[in-house]
């Protein structure tokens, strides 16, 4: 990683400043002590310098405020860097080719696991899931864990069945371990039982988890993000550890954007002890403690998104809740006593109302408000929506998710539920707080890719024609704003960061193209130019 340029004042002169907040653009911005002190002309700005100011000419590049990726998995994104991309295998003749070349050609060190994602047997000729005996042709001695494009559906070879103790008749609570016609395990786990399965692979070296957040900040920091909500508590397994490797990277000075943690608790009783320790208001100037994440239900894709009507492809089933709406409001109503926010995991709108039913419980029993957030909030309603908006709740939405799922909405849901799904124009209109992340690494980390697919609603191969569902794209200024503004407003940050503005932090990035001008197709190939955090140089071209 590069070291970070130290400088005590820095000026950026000679450009276009889109600040995202009034009153527009402006050329020339100046921060000392990683704050924002002004914005004005070259004129203006070089009069507040003196000689120890690093002066750049950024010729007429574009700044805009750091992005914000409001959730993903930071070290799983890193992890995925580096390990086998299944996203364009056609079969699982080809996915067996790939995973026996990708063994030839590197050295599994990781820890002596095999891991490869983006499998997607809805883009494979046998339209099946690869199972343990189609895994076992790529190796038999080393452990393979081979994860769905979703994440919530895996594959493992015998190897790892074995290393985990996965045999028959064994059971994980909320999770499926499916089994061949003699009952055995066939290899394929999906929900809680994926879970299950990346906590329990033998605990990953210090090194290993140091080596993968290294590439995923890296890469971030080149992507203009310059600050990170992840939910790595099922990589790391402990809670402890996780504070252990952020505390220390800062502490280090290896901390090259602000990181917060969403933790992903088991229970009622990990999230006690979790505030009786204080875990929750634990935070230095890059690394804090973040909300309490809540998985309310599972995935379309699966079926297990929980839904008010039954699936249109599958009747009867309504999809899987994580858990009871007692549960969750006793986890909500004790988050909010100790002032922590909630991020929910919830995709169905029968999800959605649970978590909406849990935070006006607990507004009553505490007397209190705190503006939670949806994660994902991806099959709406219109009585859903006025709902979050009076109770305050946000939407932490991932955009690129519309380009890869619109194929299966339609058959999942009816055209008036299809309607409102991935319906960000009307979460806006309903004057719901909206910020977007890229769940990376389902989705790839960089935040153009959100953008636009949020103005496009449109696959790689800018399909459907017009859009999915085209009433529903947004223009480039909200699409930008929820990457900005947006984004640190549902992380409780919006009054220090997030917009350029004197008295906020100085998280910038300058691109070589402008944003605002070239095609939604072109977005995709925009290159940073500089980011800087904290009024400090991270990376720079
Ligand atoms: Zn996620």
């Amino acid at each position: 990683m590069a070291e970070s340029i130290r400088t005590d004042s820095i000026a950026l002169i000679n450009s276009v400043i889109y600040p995202m907040a009034y009153p527009g653009r402006s050329q020339a911005i100046f921060a000392r002590g990683g704050v924002i002190e002004a914005l004005g002309t070259d004129k203006e700005i070089l009069a507040k310098c003196d000689t120890k100011t690093v002066v750049l000419d950024m010729k007429g590049r574009y700044i805009m405020p750091g992005f914000t990726d409001t959730h993903n998995h930071l070290l799983a994104a890193g992890r995925s860097l580096e390990t086998l991309d299944l996203s364009d295998a056609r079969s699982i003749d080809e996915m067996i080719g790939k995973g026996r070349h990708f063994l030839a050609e590197n050295d599994i060190s990781a820890d002596g696991w095999f891991f490869a994602r983006g499998w997607d047997q809805n883009r494979m000729a046998e339209k099946r899931f690869p199972n343990r005996f189609d895994l076992d042709l790529i190796s038999s001695d080393i452990p393979l864990f081979f994860e769905r494009s979703c994440g919530h559906i895996a594959a493992l070879n015998t190897k790892a069945l074995e290393i985990l103790k996965i045999g028959a008749g064994f059971r994980i609570s909320g999770g499926i371990i499916n089994s061949d016609e003699k009952g055995e395990p066939n290899g394929v786990v999906s929900e809680a039982a994926v879970n299950w399965v990346r906590m329990n692979i033998p605990e990953h070296s210090a090194e290993t988890l140091r080596h993968w957040y290294d590439l995923a900040t890296e890469k971030m920091i080149r992507c203009g993000i310059t600050s990170v909500q992840t939910d790595d508590l099922e990589m790391v397994g402990r809670t402890q550890g996780v504070f252990d490797l952020y505390e220390s990277m800062e502490e280090e000075e290896k901390m090259p954007l602000r990181i917060a943690q969403q933790w992903h608790l088991r229970d009622e009783g990990e999230l006690a002890a979790f505030i009786e320790n204080g875990n929750n208001r634990r935070g230095g100037r890059y690394f804090r403690s973040g909300p309490l994440k809540i998985h309310v239900d599972g995935t379309l894709g699966a079926r297990t998104a929980a839904l008010r009507e039954e699936y249109s492809d599958d009747p009867g089933n309504r999809g899987v809740y994580a858990h009871s709406q007692g549960e969750l409001n006793r986890l909500v109503q004790r988050a909010q006593e100790a002032g922590m926010q909630v991020a929910f995991y919830a995709i169905g709108d029968g999800a959605i109302e649970r978590c909406l039913n849990a935070v006006e419980t607990a507004n009553g029993a505490t007397g209190s408000r705190i503006a939670h957030r949806i994660v994902h909030c991806q099959v709406g309603g219109a009585d859903l929506y006025s709902r979050m908006a009076a109770l305050g709740v946000m939407a932490d939405i991932q955009p690129a998710f519309v380009t890869s799922d619109w194929p299966i909405v339609i058959s999942r849901l009816d055209t008036e539920r299809a309607r409102w799904s991935y319906a960000w124009k009307s979460l806006i209109n309903s004057g719901i707080p909206v910020g977007a992340g890229s769940d990376a690494p389902t989705e790839p980390l960089n935040p153009f890719v959100g953008i636009r697919a949020a103005i496009l609603r449109q696959d790689i191969n800018n399909e459907p024609e017009h859009g999915w569902m085209p009433s529903q794209c947004l223009d480039r200024v909200e699409a930008f704003s929820m990457y900005t503004s947006g984004g640190a407003n549902i992380c409780g940050e919006l009054s220090w960061r997030g917009t350029l503005e004197p008295g906020k932090a100085a998280d910038m990035v300058a691109f070589m193209e402008d944003p605002f001008i070239v095609t939604e197709n072109e977005l995709l190939n925009i290159e940073t130019g500089l980011t800087v955090v904290d009024g400090k140089i991270r990376y720079i071209k």
